[in-house]
């Protein structure tokens, strides 16, 4: 497996990268398992939120350098990743602001005796992560962990390996200890060597189903504590009594943010049929506007896709789809430019025996859906293998969260496309994984809960 960055705009081989030796991964694996037993033995909280602190310094400082790394690893808009950037910094200052919160043990109520729970760090992880937020994803598991004082061995996406390094490097330069986050070019079979490897703790991973069952087996075998961040194929619910304006303004941007590439992209709108037309104009309409073009340049607004790779997985899941059905309200033409662009296209008529209706496109494409209840909408949310996010429009905000808490997701999002913010959990349900990231939920993930209790004698 090539470690490359392959410029999407230009189609260039920017960089390539040497796969890491197996010397090379023991001696990281030994390396962060001396930084645990030290962290272990001697706390070093103090020293740890210091680095959280410098960290975010420097992604301030360098946030153009760092999204420039990223758009031309994966493609992203600029102005995006610069706003990645600063949301990574986010995370710097509210793990160390909660920091000794989430910490403190906890004083178990009992009438036996005393008991607490004491909060303790759980030994090296194993990260994996995707391509389609290089920084953030990085940001989201690494930062928390640190504070806890666990150890991080990186294996990020073969197609962003820029931004990882970039983001590893930014760790070290804040002063972290040799270890703390080590990012390393692994093959599938070094990533399971170094789970199986007892003096690794736990795996966290963000990808695809397919790859996240693959990684989940391997921790399984070796009983490893696992998060699993996958795929999604979240619905945008508009209810009858939706604020119009609200909708335009939101919907065709929750499809199309980072070209279509977020787990929670809203990417099934279910609509009222008395709705369904106006719907389909305000989509179409906004998909006509989008500017292709360099993604270095702030007049564009569509970025290619990340890859060729994924452009042709894209444009064979919509072939699949039209050919079982599938309407093409609009799009799906070529587009005459050399990057890894794909038009914004708008699906109808998918119907539930279509192989389409229960995968996830990552990419541009809106599939509408037509109602003609409120539970029939539900009903359709439901039925789908996944379970990450939805979207709920409506201008009675009880209305919407009663429709919320009859979704079966990790996440429900009211008036608004999908967020991610420091303190919000992130992380779904059924084929969208298990676990959570971010919040206190998450630093809470790979953490020893430890018990010590005296009876009363
Ligand atoms: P992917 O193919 O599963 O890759 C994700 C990471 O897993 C990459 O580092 C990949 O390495 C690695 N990987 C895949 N198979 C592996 C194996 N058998 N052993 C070890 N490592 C393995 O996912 P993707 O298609 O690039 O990423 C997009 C997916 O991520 C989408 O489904 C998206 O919805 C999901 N996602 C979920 C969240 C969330 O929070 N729930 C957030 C963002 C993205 P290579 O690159 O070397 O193959």
């Amino acid at each position: 497996m090539a470690y490359q960055t392959v410029n999407p705009y230009t189609n260039e081989v920017e960089k390539t990268f040497k796969n890491t030796s197996d010397e090379e991964l023991e001696q990281s694996l030994a390396t962060a398992h001396q930084l645990y037993l030290s962290w272990r033995n001697n706390d070093q909280l103090e020293e740890r939120k210091k680095v959280i602190l410098k960290l975010a310094e420097i992604l301030r400082a360098h946030r153009k350098d760092f999204a420039t790394i990223m758009t031309k690893d994966m493609g992203k808009l600029l102005s995006k990743a610069e706003g990645e950037v600063d949301l990574c910094a986010s995370f710097c200052d509210y793990y160390v602001a909660h920091a000794d919160q989430f910490l403190s043990p906890d004083v178990i109520a009992t009438t036996s005796g005393r008991a607490k729970v004491i909060k303790q760090s759980l030994g090296i992880l194993v990260a994996v992560e995707p391509w389609n937020f290089p920084f953030y994803q990085i940001a989201r598991v690494f930062i928390p962990n640190f504070i806890v004082g666990n150890p991080m061995i990186l294996k990020d996406a073969s197609n962003c390996p820029a931004s990882a390094q970039a983001f590893a490097d930014a760790v070290k330069d804040a002063g972290a200890p040799e270890g703390s986050l080590t990012n390393l070019f692994l093959n599938y079979d070094q990533v399971s060597k170094a789970i199986a490897d007892q003096r690794v703790a736990g795996v966290c991973l963000t990808g695809s189903e397919r790859g996240g069952a693959a990684v989940a087996k391997e921790a399984g075998a070796s009983l490893k504590k696992n998060t699993m961040e996958l795929g999604g194929n979240d619905a945008f619910i508009i209810l009858d009594d939706a604020d119009w304006n609200l909708v335009e303004q939101v919907a065709p941007s929750a499809r199309l943010y980072n070209a279509g590439q977020v787990c929670t992209s809203s990417k099934r709108f279910i609509v009222l049929a008395k709705d369904y037309d106006r719907f389909l104009k305000i989509m179409k309409n906004a998909f006509s506007k989008v500017k292709m073009g360099d993604p270095l340049d702030s007049a564009t607004t569509l970025a290619p896709l990340s890859s060729k790779k994924a452009k042709d997985k894209l444009q064979a899941q919509v072939d699949l789809a039209v050919k079982n059905g599938a309407k093409v309200y609009y799009g799906n033409q070529p587009v005459d430019l050399p990057g890894q662009f794909f038009m914004p296209t708008i699906l109808t008529n998918i119907t539930p025996d279509n192989p389409i209706f229960d995968q996830e496109m990552f990419g541009p494409i809106a599939s509408v859906y037509k109602v003609d209840t409120e539970e029939e909408a539900i009903a359709l949310a439901n039925n789908s293998s996944y379970g990450l996010g939805n979207t709920i429009f409506s201008s009675n905000y009880k209305h919407a969260e009663r429709v919320a808490a009859q979704i079966e997701t990790g996440m429900s999002w009211i008036n608004d496309g999908w967020a991610s913010l420091p303190e919000l959990p992130f992380g779904g349900v059924k084929h969208s994984g298990y676990g959570r990231e971010l919040s206190g939920y998450g630093i809470e993930e790979f953490m020893n809960k430890h018990l010590i209790y005296e009876p009363r004698h």
